[in-house]
């Protein structure tokens, strides 16, 4: 039996949603973002409040936001479709405009507010117990699926991370600096490996891949090898 729930952590640009995405097509289960959760919030929180700053107020948006991670509705090259809106008001796709630069400049200290995390934690673990999902983010194998029967912790150096994000950026037809980029990367890992609640950190049974020098598919078929092996 190949394991049902397979939990991919790592920091930014590690690779987690390529190679989540790919293995989750290749076994037949569902992918789920979690990071995409927090970029929601943190999306509505910048365009219903005008800042994500105010806990309260984000918690509350949290609370009574729909959010809704679906396939791709659109062959664009989304992992997913996110469809949000506040309560009564209309649910759009904003999938696109939460990889802009405000959201990745707020995220993680949307991320880091507790309240916030029980609130999406909650939900994410709902749809992760049903099993045959991987699921990718910070805190998957340690706090929202310490129970995930295969664990995988990606890493790989600031400057391959970086490189990527700015491909994939360039490669949607955005303009951003790469300095840029790079001055991001580092601040959402910081805040992320020293908040207080669920930091971002291997779980103890987590398997470490550092995909620095290694192609896409080479993680994935290590990946596979570690799958066939079974829970
Ligand atoms: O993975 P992605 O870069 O899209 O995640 C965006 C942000 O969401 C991260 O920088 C982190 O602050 C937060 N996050 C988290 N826990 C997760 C997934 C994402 O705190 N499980």
């Amino acid at each position: 039996m190949p394991p049902s729930i397979i939990a991919i952590d790592g920091p930014v640009a590690s690779g987690k949603s390529s190679i989540g995405k790919r293995l989750a097509d290749r076994l037949g289960y569902l992918f789920f973002d979690t990071g995409v959760m927090y970029r929601a919030v943190t999306y509505l929180a910048l365009r219903e409040l005008g800042s994500a700053q105010e806990a309260a107020a984000v918690t509350a948006l949290a609370e009574s936001a729909h959010i809704d991670v679906l396939p791709p509705t659109v062959e664009d090259g989304r992992d997913c479709t996110i469809q949000a809106g506040v309560a009564n008001g209309p649910v759009q796709d904003i999938t696109w405009a939460t990889r802009g630069k405000d959201v990745e400049d707020n995220v993680s200290l949307v991320a880091a507010v507790q309240p916030v995390r029980r609130v999406l934690t909650e939900q994410m673990r709902r749809v992760g117990l049903r099993g045959r999902v991987v699921m990718v983010g910070r805190d998957v194998g340690t706090v929202i699926l310490p129970e995930a029967d295969l664990k995988i912790f990606l890493d790989a150096s600031v400057e391959t991370r970086a490189r990527r994000r700015y491909d994939e950026v360039r490669a949607r037809g955005e303009s951003r600096d790469y300095a840029d980029i790079v001055a991001n990367l580092r601040e959402r890992d910081r805040i992320d490996s020293s908040r207080a609640i669920a930091p971002l950190r291997p779980a103890a049974d987590a398997v470490h891949l550092d995909t620095t020098d290694l192609g896409l598919e080479a993680v994935i078929g290590k990946i596979e090898a570690l799958v066939a092996v079974g829970p």
